[in-house]
């Protein structure tokens, strides 16, 4: 397993960000009304449980039949993509896929490549090292392009910019965008941000999308998509890269409808999205337009780590249709940036540790009430509750010779796992418990008032003056 040199680092100050978040009501307010939209929009869509719960059933069914067979897929869709003239890349690291897709820029000598969304270059941060290799790097899907603008990372897998206001995005159009007055009419920033964008389309060499599948037994990538940037990246410039990781393989294409389904009425609460783009090969001779070159870029990043376990491989589950954002309660009052990873929210802390270690990211899995509402709402049955768990145990036992994942152990305390293997003996002894608490109840004013961050938002413990089983004698 590899160490990652990424420009965003998550762990630290992860407090202090969801802290500054919860002390905003504005932002607090404004975070609310946005999921509880999304919360709506998802729910009218399923008006039968029953079909909910068959559909979901057979979504899981999918997903886990597809990674149960995922090395053979993997070769399988290499091939097919191969024999329709589509180059394949692999990629171990995110420094590997951005050096792959900058060495293409570099091939072809372009200084301007378009973006559709895609989460995954986003975890590469292909940004960044395309700007450090001199090559402008520029989003198109509205959310990304307003984000790009405030230099900030999405705080939404699918509404990129859901914590701008339309004021604040007014403000950044009238600020960043040549030539352009403030108004904060949205059918208005729209259009300032489509003919900014339509120009870069014909002058860009390259276009970059994500992929939502791609299907093994034709060798076809499959993007969904709303604003129709996806089908101008994919179709306009010469070259088009497609990236994606290495779990959103099936094998076949009617295995396609029902995640697809699940996926645009888990997300956007929409029947279908309004663009569903199918990319089978380069252009062929005698049609009229398509790219001369596709590629697409295959990452792990730590997918194989996950791939590994047979628990922590429902991970590679997921469809990326942030439901689980939207009905957590504690994403919903920290919002997306708070968590400082590519990917926030429940999703965010179960696949995070795989990309950046257990070390960067201990205290998102403990960042959670538990209360299951991720795994209620996921389309495809991810168990996201129990993983969480799992990925605690795995941070705050002893760190192994061999470890299975990355930074294991992290969070682990000699002093710690001690108190609590001396509390485990004491609770399962009754004559132990006995005189644990005859102790306590005795020598209860030696507690002290400060007890470190217990008391930094609780009142201190203290052991009652009086054992219940005391009371309970008294009583008679
Ligand atoms: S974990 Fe489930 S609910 Fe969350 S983004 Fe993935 S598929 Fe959607």
């Amino acid at each position: 397993m590899s160490e990652h040199t990424l420009h965003f680092k998550p762990a630290e100050g992860f407090r202090a960000r969801s802290k500054a978040v919860v002390d905003n009501p504005f932002l607090r307010q404004s975070f609310r009304g946005a999921m509880d939209f999304l919360m709506s929009k998802r729910a009218a869509q399923f008006p039968d449980a029953g079909e909910l719960a068959s559909l979901r059933t057979l979504g899981e069914s999918i997903r886990q039949y597809n990674l149960a067979k995922l090395p053979t897929l993997l070769e399988q869709l290499e091939a097919n993509l191969t024999r329709n003239g589509i180059q394949v890349h692999w990629a171990e690291t995110p420094e590997e896929a951005n050096a792959i897709i900058l060495g293409i820029c570099q091939r072809i000598g372009t200084e301007l490549m378009v973006k559709g969304k895609s989460m995954v270059s986003e975890e590469i941060e292909l940004n960044h090292a395309a700007e450090a290799a001199g090559v402008a790097a520029l989003e198109s899907d509205m959310g990304e392009y307003i984000v790009q603008l405030a230099d900030e990372k999405p705080s939404h897998i699918i509404m990129p910019a859901i914590h701008k206001t339309k004021e604040e995005i007014a403000r950044l159009f009238a600020d960043k965008v040549e030539g352009v007055d403030y108004t904060d009419n949205v059918d208005a920033l729209i259009q300032i941000g489509r003919n900014v964008l339509r120009q870069k389309f014909l002058e860009a060499d390259i276009g970059l999308s994500g992929v939502n599948f791609a299907v093994a037994e034709t060798g076809t990538l499959c993007l969904v998509e709303n604003e129709g940037n996806g089908r101008m990246c994919t179709t306009a410039p010469p070259v088009h890269i497609a990236i994606t990781g290495i779990e959103k393989i099936v094998e076949k294409l009617e295995h396609i409808p029902p995640l697809l389904s699940l996926l645009t009425r888990s997300a956007t609460g929409q029947n279908i999205s309004t663009y569903f783009n199918m990319i089978s090969s380069p252009r062929k001779p005698g049609e009229k337009d398509g790219p001369a070159e596709v590629h697409l870029v295959l990452l792990d990043n730590g997918r194989s780590q996950a791939y590994a376990d047979e628990q922590l491989r429902k991970t590679l589950q997921c469809i990326r249709c942030g439901a689980c954002m939207n009905h957590c309660p504690v994403y919903t009052r920290i919002g997306g940036h708070a968590y400082g990873t590519t990917y926030p929210g429940p999703i965010g802390k179960i696949i995070s540790p795989h990309m950046l270690g257990l070390d960067a990211t201990s205290s998102m899995a403990t960042a959670s009430s538990l209360c299951g509402a991720c795994g209620e709402v996921c389309p495809v049955k991810i168990p996201i509750p129990e993983l969480l768990m799992r990925l605690r145990e795995e941070a705050f036992t002893a760190p192994h010779a061999n470890p299975s994942m990355l930074g294991q152990g992290a969070g682990y305390s000699w002093l710690m796992t001690s108190v609590w293997k001396g509390w485990a003996a004491v609770y399962r002894s009754p004559a132990l418990y006995a005189v644990a608490t005859w102790l306590g109840s005795r020598f209860a004013w030696l507690m002290p008032a400060k007890q470190g961050a217990w008391t930094s938002v609780r009142v201190p413990l203290k052991p009652a003056p009086k054992r219940l089983r005391d009371m309970l004698k008294d009583r008679g």
